[in-house]
């Protein structure tokens, strides 16, 4: 669709809102004559993506700089007109805005995609620190990109739907801007999950008749029972989104029919006291389910959500969910920070502005003490995750931490002292360990005495990202000698269960080019920054034995000819996907010890009376062999067939720290890329973590590391390896 800019006045008319029409008609005008020629994969002439941009945030209601920055978004990246035109014809403001948004797209020199995903995040952090109206402008850009996306090849869908979902989709969400953040996760799901995402509309589909009558129905019925309220409250009956079914579908991993909430009711009522009374008729009309009522008015979400959440069970005993909210708290809802532009007289000005966008700053502050971009992408997942828990200090404040938060985080959530002196904590007037997971209502009283400091254990305990980096840079600050100790007996740990081992000169080189690599000036700094976590070394340990195995490979190499290596001259392939070079049809079978994929350096060992055993090239068992005098002459060169296209098993070893759902979203990862899975055992480490160990069918070696690295992106997973090696 071509968003023209008689649209957009249109638009604009017809709202309440008044804007400067002049103003944003000579923005279009530059904006049309910067793109001229230029036209959108799509084939759309481009001027219509920024004017389908400012076409967004007109609905949002933001105020004329922000549209007139929307349509000039693009031409300072894209077109040669510079950033002093948009300045000298707009003012400073809208000239900030187009270059706040402008930075947030230039790529940067970072060597991988995490960490250019990192970057970019921290960019987007510290724009919109400056200016909150940027990053709204960025998700209206990004939302027309994920409406248009069809027009992009497959894999850059896919690149883009991940990307908004991991970090467009949480923004939307802190920033409470529902009807974005909605129709991003629906629209991303749509292209990495398509099978799952027609599955359900199918099922939607059917019967989309009773649907809506089951809906008007009990709106009648609620309507005819608050009739004496005045003004009339609103009452709407909604499907929920696509994604929000799915992920009910998976995490609960129940059928189809039987999701919780997939109708919801809204009610919007003009005072608070109405909502509760709302809420009491509702509760005598229809049976409500236990433990499904949330009162989000006097404790309100971080990002500023408050309505009260109820679930209960209708006609023919289907559940359904209530939300009842005043017209303030529904603005809020659904617009989120933009409810700031659009309903200025309903919200009490700057303060709730600043309240909102404490979080932000908080961020940008821990993220500073992170060395590793990484850990920022880490950072921004689990602290933006929408499940959050609120607990009280005994004099009765609100601290809001995300799920699964412990005593340490509550008590860095205080205050930075509060946490480096703690020695204990009472929960409920008990003494309560300091792995205690917070619980809402849960009331906590920190014991700290003066002198006493963190303990390093503590960092696997926390939870956030705050409590963390406060505790590493107490120990970065504290105790550099400590620390390089500490690193350097880690690493040593680390190498030996990993079986890397080097001899002295080579290791200090191999180290000296590990520590570069993650920006450090000496090893020591590098020790250093492993001691107080800064680097954590489970992060990077699977680049360190690739790096490892491609020197051990090369050494190899050189020491080739010397290897008592039987060379035939012609070849033929097995069935296997193996060819065993000079011997037909031979019977081939794949070493138990290390499971070798295609892609996999092998190598064969001639059995007594069963044929070719294939091994990995670096397994163990080849080491001692090769050495063995006994079994000169029984290896041989094996190579894979071209055309591999059976699927082989393979089994990978997870360490995870063990949580509810924690086997549900690693299946549903692997699902949805479709990956089988033939075999799955789990079980509870001792220190709180759980192993799982999952045999899946891959093609290839290719496929594994993406599999690998899909997994190490479910929330909780500590280290992902390949057994057997
Ligand atoms: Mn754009």
């Amino acid at each position: 669709m071509i968003y023209t800019i008689d649209m957009l006045i249109e638009k604009i008319i017809s709202g309440e809102r008044t804007y400067d029409l002049e103003r944003i008609t000579s923005a279009y005008e530059l904006a049309k004559v910067a793109h001229d020629q230029q036209t959108r994969d799509s084939g759309e002439p481009y001027i219509s993506h920024p004017v389908a941009v400012a076409y967004i945030l007109v609905e949002l209601g933001m105020d004329t700089d922000t549209i007139c920055a929307a349509l000039l978004h693009d031409v300072v990246e894209d077109t040669d007109m510079p950033l002093k035109t948009v300045q000298d014809k707009f003012g400073e403001d809208v000239a900030l805005l187009v270059n706040g948004v402008t930075k947030l797209d230039l790529l940067t020199s970072a060597s991988t995609i995490e960490e250019y995903k990192a970057e970019n995040v921290r960019k987007m952090l510290l724009a919109m620190s400056q200016d909150i109206r940027v990053i709204i402008i960025k998700l209206a850009d990004r939302l027309h990109n994920m409406r248009t996306m069809d027009a992009k090849p497959e894999q850059k869908r896919r690149d883009k739907a991940h990307e908004t979902m991991e970090v467009y989709v949480p923004l939307a969400h802190r920033l409470g801007i529902r009807a974005i953040k909605e129709e991003l996760e629906d629209r991303s799901f749509y292209y990495l999950d398509p099978v799952a995402y027609a599955e359900i509309e199918r099922a939607l589909a059917i019967r989309k008749d009773a649907r809506e009558s089951f809906i008007e129905s009990i709106k009648s019925k609620i309507a005819e029972r608050i009739c004496d309220i005045q003004p009339p409250p609103q009452i709407d009956g909604r499907v929920k989104s696509l994604y929000g079914i799915y992920k009910k579908v998976y995490i609960a991993g129940r059928s189809f029919d039987e999701i919780f909430d997939i109708y919801a009711v809204r009610i919007i009522v003009s005072t608070v006291i109405e909502c509760y009374n709302v809420l009491g008729i509702i509760h005598d009309m229809f049976r409500p389910i236990p433990n499904r009522f949330k009162d989000y008015i006097s404790t309100p979400k971080t990002n500023m959500y408050q309505s009260l959440h109820t679930t209960v069970i209708g006609r023919e005993g289907i559940p359904f969910e209530v939300q009842i909210r005043t017209w303030d708290m529904h603005y809020t809802a659904e617009y989120g920070i933009a409810a700031h532009w659009k309903y200025k007289a309903g919200i009490s000005g700057k303060d709730k502005l600043e309240e909102r966008l404490a979080w932000l700053r908080q961020m940008i502050e821990s993220q500073q003490e992170t060395d590793n971009p990484e850990e920022l992408v880490h950072a921004i997942k689990s602290d933006l995750a929408p499940e959050e828990v609120f607990a009280f200090t005994p004099k009765g404040d609100v601290i809001s931490l995300p799920a699964e938060s412990t005593i340490i985080d509550f008590a860095y959530a205080i205050h930075t002292e509060v946490g480096h002196k703690m020695t204990g904590a009472k929960v409920d007037g008990r003494i309560a360990p300091l792995d205690y997971q917070i619980k809402t209502g849960d009331i906590v009283e920190i014991l700290t005495s003066k002198g006493h400091t963190p303990v390093r254990s503590w960092l696997n305990i926390a939870k956030t990202n705050e409590a963390k980096s406060k505790i590493r840079s107490w120990f970065k600050r504290e105790r550099r000698e400590e620390n390089i100790k500490e690193g350097k007996e880690e690493l040593e740990r680390e190498f030996k269960r990993n079986n890397i081992s080097l001899p002295a000169d080579e290791l200090e080189s191999f180290i000296a080019d590990i520590a570069k690599r993650q920006h450090c000036e000496t090893v020591d700094d590098f020790y250093a920054a492993v001691g107080y976590g800064g680097i954590i070394l489970s992060r990077i340990i699977s680049r360190i034995k690739d790096d490892y195995s491609k020197l051990m490979a090369a050494k190899r190499q050189e020491n080739e000819p010397q290897l008592p290596i039987i060379t035939p001259a012609r070849s033929t392939k097995d069935i296997s996907g193996i060819v065993v070079e000079g011997i037909d049809n031979c019977l081939v079978k794949f070493a138990q010890c290390c499971n070798p994929l295609p892609g996999d350096d092998v190598i064969g060992f001639i059995t007594r009376g069963h044929g070719v055993s294939v091994h990995k090239r670096d397994c163990a068992n080849v080491r001692a062999g090769l050495n063995n005098p006994d079994s000169t002459g029984r290896w041989i060169r094996v190579h894979w067939a071209d055309n591999v296209q059976t699927h082989y098993r393979c089994t990978l070893d997870i360490v995870a720290r063990d949580r509810t759902g924690l086997l549900a979203d690693i299946s549903m990862a692997l699902t949805s890329i479709r990956v089988p899975i033939h075999e799955l055992n789990a079980r509870e480490l001792k220190n709180g973590n759980a192993n799982l160990v999952i045999t899946i069918g891959i093609p290839s070696v290719e496929q594994l590391k993406s599999i690998i690295q899909k997994i190490s992106k479910v929330d909780g997973v500590l280290q992902v390896e390949r057994s057997g090696k």
